[in-house]
């Protein structure tokens, strides 16, 4: 009995759709595409890869996007003046920075930059203050993803006990913050019993814990960190960690997740691969943060 494979591909491909429907209706109704804006800093090859995603998805979906390079060298200033104007631009629906940033630039000034009513990341303090008050906001798009894909795969939280490897303020902290929380809320959440381990956690302390675990969430970018000894009977595992990988026999990069996939699958209920699970979904969220956001600010 191994693992139903959860394909966050498929699941994308639905979300793509309502978003997809969601626009045509817009533009029936004599409003204006969402539109995207994207400022890119630097070289690094997996930023340029994201973007490029995400910005191809946008136009294959129906909304117009726009991406602006900047070097390494960029000032935080000149950031700052981008985001402003693009925060006054009306016709822009969306405004994201691509983390991470250069050492020289406070990510957590250029986040705060962007409007929050356009802050498809949800990074913006505002959001992120709104999302631990359960109050309805931004979501953080890989905390959506790993939400939809439990929730669209009909697998139980309430009550149950989740492990989240991991606790960046980006990733970690918000699925623990989704789930963890009260279902009657303004922002429903997952009324789970959820333990958050990180790099300070020791492995058996967090074998211990991740046995007890109903569904394992891992986010920590530890290629092979979760094992099938780790694993109980009939778990959920949701695979959020993509790590570059040089294959031992063929000398190729690759992409693997934080859990070894071909054990674990043997001992899961479900599973998320990677490539092809959480991955997809997250740039579906972000297509989906962007039209909720021009929704809330419908222009003819
Ligand atoms: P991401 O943005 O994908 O969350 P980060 O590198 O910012 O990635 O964060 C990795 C997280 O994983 C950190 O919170 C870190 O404490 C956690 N982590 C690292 N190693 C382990 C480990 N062995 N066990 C549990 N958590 C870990």
């Amino acid at each position: 009995n191994t693992a139903t494979l959860i394909s966050g591909r498929e699941l994308a491909r639905q979300i793509h759709r309502e978003v997809q429907s969601e626009i045509l209706e817009m533009v029936a109704q004599g409003y204006r595409r969402p539109h995207l804006s994207v400022i890119l800093v630097g070289n690094d090859p997996a930023s340029h890869c994201y973007v490029r995603n995400k910005t191809r998805t946008a136009t294959a979906l129906g909304m117009s996007s726009s991406t602006v390079f900047r070097p390494e060298s960029v000032s935080q200033d000149e950031l700052l003046d981008l985001i402003d104007s693009m925060n006054r631009e009306r016709r822009v629906s969306g405004v994201l920075v691509q983390l991470p940033l250069p050492e020289h630039i406070s990510e957590r000034a250029v986040c705060n930059a962007v409007a929050p009513e356009k802050d498809v990341d949800g990074f913006h303090i505002v959001n992120v203050g709104k999302l631990s008050l359960d109050q309805r906001c931004m979501i953080p798009a890989t905390a959506s993803a790993v939400w939809e894909i439990i929730r669209r795969t009909g697998i139980e939280t309430v009550g149950k006990n989740v492990v989240v490897v991991g606790r960046s303020k980006n990733v970690g902290m918000p699925i623990a913050m989704l789930l963890h929380s009260d279902r009657r809320h303004e922002r429903p959440g997952g009324d789970a019993t959820v333990t958050i381990t990180h790099r300070c956690t020791p492995r058996p302390q967090l074998k211990e814990i991740s046995r007890l675990a109903d569904i394992i969430i891992s986010a920590a970018g530890v290629p092979h960190l979760i094992t099938a000894d780790m694993v109980k009977e009939g778990a959920a595992v949701i695979d959020v960690g993509i790590n570059r990988v040089q294959n031992t026999t063929s000398g190729e990069l690759c992409l693997v997740g934080d859990v070894d996939f071909e054990g674990v699958r043997e001992k899961a209920a479900f599973i998320t691969p990677v490539p092809g699970g959480v991955g997809p979904m997250t740039i579906a969220m972000v297509m989906k943060n962007t039209v909720i956001a021009a929704r809330n600010a419908l222009i003819h």
